[in-house]
């Protein structure tokens, strides 16, 4: 029976080792699957907590239903009917001059599909709205290459608009700094749709339109979603489904490529594992360690994928602690506001069931490459930098009556300019190792949904070699 190692129990590594036990069910063809995990939990920054009646999500609290892997991989679990779309508040708040500011309607990440809410708005000058609305009237650009989202934004809709919006809700995605992140790699549609319309505005609206006719037909599912006892639901599940095939606390040492018998070899501290393919879903720096020995050149490429860290506090507090419901999911805090978080989100308002009757779960996000020394400091500096951030924004002075910290050290890959090229360079390379595939999310996207798609790609990549094999050696 042919065996397959896959490295890594983050989302990837486990939507990896899923596809490749269904593929092996479909194909009515036996194989054996490992999965090595380093660490004692599987998930990565998935990690819920149930607590005194609240369901706390230290790290993913939720993903995008527009990208359809993860419902997907849902609903081949078996646990579909579990997912919850979130609450009735769709608005989006900015903090402008220290005080809670809603993003213009239809405003969408760093430009908006009209015009008018923004001018309304008190978020940009009347200079900054101005620059903003000459956008459609500015020409394409002709340059190819790729360039930051600073540079992008800038030169399409102004300074005030990358500092004001675009960049703190870029980092609520990425926590990473716009000069550096790359365009094409994390935003792609908006290059997109300034080479196909001419104009970011115009082709969002034009877009809009065709979105609006769609959805007339009905959509299925709201923009993000959840499951109903937290995000922990999609591992568990996953765990369940691949019992024996997991092995928590035995990370992969190092990795031997085949010699003439064609095998891998893996050791860990348990032993050394053979097996005729490889799923390597890793961060790409311990990939970069693995295959260091025999592919430096790989090595050297992933060691080019820089990553930030950050910590979550969820905090807990009484509904009468506030002296204003929040009508909002949640906010972003421009770096240009000298603040202590970068973001902030009512749990419990966006999605049902988070908190007990009477209760609000909030939490904020720190750190970030822009916001570096936060994570210096530690758990009880955490609280009370979040405490005095929540009293001077949303004017809750009370002590919470829950708070808990996560760190996420070097969990947030960071895509530079030139990623995608890079990106293509390691997968050729990686290509040229028989029975080797690459997953997560180093790569081709962060977010839960791009990483499940990412590691079913290197399954079917290694089942194809799997295949290809076997019928070699039937011939
Ligand atoms: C705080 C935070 C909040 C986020 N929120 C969201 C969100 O709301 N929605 C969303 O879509 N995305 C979110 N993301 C992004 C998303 O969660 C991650 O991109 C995704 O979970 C990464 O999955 P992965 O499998 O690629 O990597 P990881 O989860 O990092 O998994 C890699 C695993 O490999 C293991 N490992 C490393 N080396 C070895 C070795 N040698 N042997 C064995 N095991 C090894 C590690 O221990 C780790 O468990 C968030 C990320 C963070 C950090």
């Amino acid at each position: 029976m042919k065996q397959v190692v896959v490295i890594g129990g983050g989302i990837a590594g486990l939507a990896a080792a899923y596809r490749l036990t269904e593929l092996a069910r479909e194909h009515n063809q036996p194989i054996g699957v490992t999965l090595l995990e380093r660490s004692r939990r599987l998930g990565g920054p998935i990690q819920t907590v149930h607590e005194d009646g609240f369901v706390i999500e230290c790290g993913a609290d939720s993903f995008i239903s527009e990208k359809p892997w993860a419902v997907e991989l849902a609903r081949r679990l078996g646990i579909d009917s579990e997912l919850i779309p979130t609450g009735e508040s769709r608005r989006t708040m900015v903090v402008c001059r220290g005080r809670l500011t809603e993003v213009p309607q239809g405003f969408n990440l760093m430009a908006p599909v009209n015009l008018m809410p923004v001018l309304r708005s008190p978020i940009l000058s009347l200079r900054g709205k101005l620059r903003l609305a000459i956008e459609p009237m500015l020409p394409r650009r002709v340059a190819a290459e790729d360039e930051s989202i600073a540079a992008f934004v800038t030169r399409r809709m102004g300074r005030e608009v990358l500092e004001r919006l675009a960049q703190p809700l870029a980092a609520g995605i990425y926590t990473g700094d716009p000069a550096v992140l790359s365009i094409e790699a994390t935003l792609p549609r908006f290059a997109e749709l300034e080479s196909h319309y001419g104009s970011v505005i115009r082709g969002l609206k034009a877009v809009q339109k065709k979105t609006a006719a769609r959805s007339a037909s009905g959509a299925r599912w709201s923009l993000f979603l959840s499951f109903r006892h937290g995000m922990r639901t999609l591992v568990d599940a996953l765990a369940h489904a691949l019992g024996n095939s997991i092995r928590l606390e035995t990370g992969a040492q190092s990795l031997i490529a085949p010699a003439a018998d064609a095998k891998w070899r893996v050791r860990t501290g348990a032993g050394a594992i053979e097996a005729d393919a490889i799923v390597c879903a890793a961060r790409a720096p311990d990939a970069a360690a693995l295959v260091e020995s025999f592919e430096a050149d790989l090595a050297r490429s992933l060691r080019r994928i820089g990553y930030s860290s950050a910590a979550t506090v969820n905090l807990a507090y009484k509904m009468s602690d506030f002296p204003r419901m929040p009508q909002c999911f949640g906010f972003v805090v421009p770096a240009a506001e000298g603040r202590e978080i970068i973001a902030g989100s009512f749990s419990s308002l966006k999605f049902p069931g988070r908190a007990p009757d009477g209760f609000i779960l909030m939490r904020v996000f720190m750190g970030g490459v822009l916001q570096r020394r936060m994570m210096e400091r530690g758990d009880e500096q955490l609280i009370a930098a979040a405490r005095h951030e929540i009293a001077a924004l949303l004017g809750v002075n009370a002590a919470p009556i829950l708070t808990r910290v996560a760190r996420w050290s070097d969990s947030m890959p960071q895509y530079a300019v030139g990623h995608l090229n890079l990106v293509s360079e390691i997968e050729q390379r990686a290509a040229k190792l028989s029975g080797f595939a690459l997953a997560g999310a180093a790569y081709r996207g962060v977010g839960l949904p791009d990483c499940i798609r990412s590691g079913e790609q290197a399954a079917d990549a290694v089942w194809s070699y799997l295949h290809s094999t076997l019928r070699q050696s039937a011939a």
